[in-house]
């Protein structure tokens, strides 16, 4: 039956693409987001144990009450919050499921929501699936710096919602104090909803706070934020993770998420929980993946790349002109994959207009040992 697309600007992402690249060439992947180091054996085991002792049936449709309690303890830990578990928190099938429920729960046709590019590739379709539209205000390389005036600017009658990642994948700057503000004092204005993208919110370095919208007295109220368990431990197959919003906004995502999901799985809510108790599960992880920053960062000055600052996330940007300036992102990725055996990913496809900054990122959530290589084989650029 022919049938017409309705999304026919649509094609496999960027990750999925340079990941079958490098399985296909055999080259080192640092390109898609994940760990390739094993999961806390504490926490297979609690997977295994609570399998075992019958936890095999639907979880209640919001998530494990004592997952939600340690979510809600440790959100009073870091950012000195009060979270109420039973109305507040939803667990959620991975932060992809969390971040298109928020949006499928808050846009109408015809609605706007901002975006800000270089923006992670699931929000703008996620938009589009609602018949909403993004708009879409750009930051540019290499500090990524928001310019609040812009995104004023770019506010309409129909914006409901603006969109944020912080710590920004792939851009991977993180919020300022004033940014915070910012935002506050513009979703206030325009009576704007918030969609906080978290995931990374433990993997920020140089002694800079993770400054979450929850822990803001204005946007509290008016924001979803997400999270992932996935890339907090390193289990990124696992697709746990969880939303947290007001009492009446996480009522309204309820009301979708019971549709979508209903629930997520019951053995990996008990050890997650168990697992999150343990403050040290959480707190060791920026000084751990700032050493694997500092170690490929090393790597890549020595074969030729400048490299942006890295404030947040498990990613660096470098900028590749001094190699082959002739290149797109896009074809300078392929090329380093196939001929130099190391995977990236362009930041064109972040972009609306696929512009070229001449900059690639590179995940350094690996172990020694795969960095090492990695480096070993770039060291042919220099
Ligand atoms: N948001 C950002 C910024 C991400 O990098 C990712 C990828 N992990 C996600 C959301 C999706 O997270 P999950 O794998 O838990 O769905
Ligand atoms: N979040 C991962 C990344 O940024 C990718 C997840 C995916 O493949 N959709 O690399």
């Amino acid at each position: 039956m022919p049938f017409t697309s309705k999304f026919p600007g649509l094609g496999l992402t960027i990750f999925s693409q340079m990941s079958a690249l490098a399985q296909e060439t055999g080259a080192i992947n640092l390109s898609q987001g994940f760990p390739d180091f094993a999961v806390s054996p504490g926490l297979l085991d609690g997977v295994s144990a609570a399998m075992a002792a019958g936890h095999n049936q639907y979880a209640p449709m919001p998530g494990l009450p004592a997952l939600r309690q340690a979510i809600a303890t440790k959100l009073q830990a870091t950012q000195g919050i009060d979270i109420n578990p039973d109305t507040e928190i939803t667990v959620t099938a991975g932060a992809t499921q969390a971040l298109y429920t928020v949006i499928a729960t808050v846009l109408r046709a015809g609605d706007e929501a901002l975006i800000l590019e270089p923006a992670y590739d699931s929000y703008a379709p996620a938009i589009v699936a609602q018949g909403a539209l993004p708009v879409r205000v750009s930051l540019s390389a290499p500090a990524f710096a928001i310019d609040w005036d812009a995104v004023n600017a770019a506010i309409s009658a129909r914006t409901r919602l603006i969109i944020i990642n912080n710590p920004n994948n792939p851009a991977t700057s993180v919020f300022s104090a004033a940014d915070l503000e910012a935002l506050a004092a513009l979703a206030e204005r325009h009576d704007l909803l918030v969609l906080s993208d978290e995931v990374y919110e433990h993997l920020v370095y140089d002694g800079q706070p993770h400054r979450s919208v929850l822990a803001h007295p204005q946007l509290a109220s008016r924001s979803f934020a997400v999270y992932s368990f996935g890339k907090t431990f390193h289990a990124t197959g696992w697709k746990v993770g969880y939303c947290i919003a007001s009492a009446p906004l996480m009522a309204e995502f309820r009301k979708l998420h019971q549709y979508l999901v209903f629930s997520v799985s019951t053995p990996m809510q008990v050890a997650l929980a168990q697992h999150l108790a343990d403050p040290a599960s959480w707190q060791t992880l920026a000084p751990f993946y700032a050493a694997k920053r500092d170690h490929l960062a090393t790597g890549l000055q020595v074969a030729g790349f400048t490299l942006l600052p890295c404030a947040g996330t498990y990613f660096q940007l470098a900028d590749y002109s001094a190699i082959r300036p002739e290149l797109s992102e896009i074809d300078f990725a392929r090329w380093l994959t196939r001929e130099i055996g190391v995977a990236s990913i362009p930041l064109s496809p972040f972009y609306a207009d696929g512009r070229n900054q001449h900059l690639v990122r590179f995940c350094f959530a690996k172990r020694e040992v795969t960095l090492d290589a990695a480096i070993e084989k770039l060291a042919k650029l220099a």
